[in-house]
């Protein structure tokens, strides 16, 4: 049998859990497809996408470092991708391509889950990457309160020319005294370090957009190292972020929660 394709595409990609999730979604809703990882060079993102889609693929999951990019490519895209400058989803009709981006639907998701509010507070994103990108529009939508941190200074200023209600600093210079401190840098696919200050987790409750099934990375135990009211991974976020790119390529809602507890139990 034909089995409808898809894959996650980015550089690196041995990491991701995403061939795992969309595969359980499948079962969960009786949908018949293959899903598989594609590392792509880090100047090759168009050509392997668009032959990957030529040959037949059904849809893409994008992640970093190719988010900024696959916007560019796509032919259209929707509103949450065109406000973030990034898509994580593509899905292919015929020889058009559509892009979206569901980061920030599955943050906010999750929040939900873990019962955390986000209104009125302060909020420290650090990195200013793809991921950021998705996530600023949906975090001031819900009226939180946003400083962005990078360590280069040219993406800080192309975020606050796209978002300007938004703080933004350098990496080194942030203070403490957070409501809540999001780690979005890519530091850990790296294997290289995040050199912040301590004293920005004390009190926070802290989220790593990073994630293992065991809920520890380096940032979510040095926030707890470090007076973090409470600190999560991001797997939650991966789960209902993909869930909701399944319900766009398959017209079907799977179950977020029940593929979490199984990858947290696998
Ligand atoms: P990206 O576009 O490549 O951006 C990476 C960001 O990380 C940049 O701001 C970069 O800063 C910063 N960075 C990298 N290494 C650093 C270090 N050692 N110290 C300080 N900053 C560092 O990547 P992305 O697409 O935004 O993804 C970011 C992370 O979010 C990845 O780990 C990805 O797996 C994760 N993510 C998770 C989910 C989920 O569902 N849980 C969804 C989306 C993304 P410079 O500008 O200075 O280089």
């Amino acid at each position: 049998m034909n089995l409808d394709r898809y894959a996650v595409i980015g550089n690196p990609v041995a990491h991701s859990l995403s061939p795992q999730i969309h595969e359980e979604f499948a079962r969960q809703t009786n949908q018949q497809l293959k899903y598989s990882r594609i590392e792509a060079p880090h100047d090759g993102f168009e050509s392997i996408a668009r032959d990957f889609l030529r040959k037949g693929g059904c849809g893409l999951s994008v992640t970093a470092p190719f988010k900024g990019e696959a916007f560019r490519w796509v032919d259209k895209s929707d509103e949450f991708a065109r406000e973030s400058g990034a898509v994580n989803a593509i899905s292919r009709s015929g020889d058009s391509t559509e892009g979206f981006n569901t980061d920030g639907i599955g943050l906010l998701q999750d929040f939900v889950r873990l019962g955390w509010k986000i209104t009125g507070r302060r909020v420290l994103v650090l990195g200013a990457g793809g991921a950021v990108r998705g996530i600023i529009g949906p975090l001031i939508a819900q009226g939180s309160v946003l400083t962005v941190a990078n360590r280069t200074e040219k993406r800080l200023v192309e975020l606050k020319a796209q978002f300007p209600d938004i703080s933004t600093m350098p990496l080194a210079e942030v203070p403490g005294d957070w409501d809540m401190v999001i780690n979005a840098t890519s530091a850990h696919l790296r294997s290289t370090e995040l050199n912040v200050d301590p004293h920005i987790f004390s009190d926070a409750r802290c989220y790593d957009l990073a994630y293992s099934c065991d809920r520890t990375t380096k940032f979510v135990d040095k926030a707890r190292r470090h007076g973090a009211t409470d600190a999560q991974d991001g797997l939650g976020m991966l789960v209902f972020q993909a869930a909701c790119a399944f319900g766009l390529w398959r017209g079907v809602d799977p179950d977020p929660i029940r593929v979490l507890e199984g990858l947290r139990e696998s």
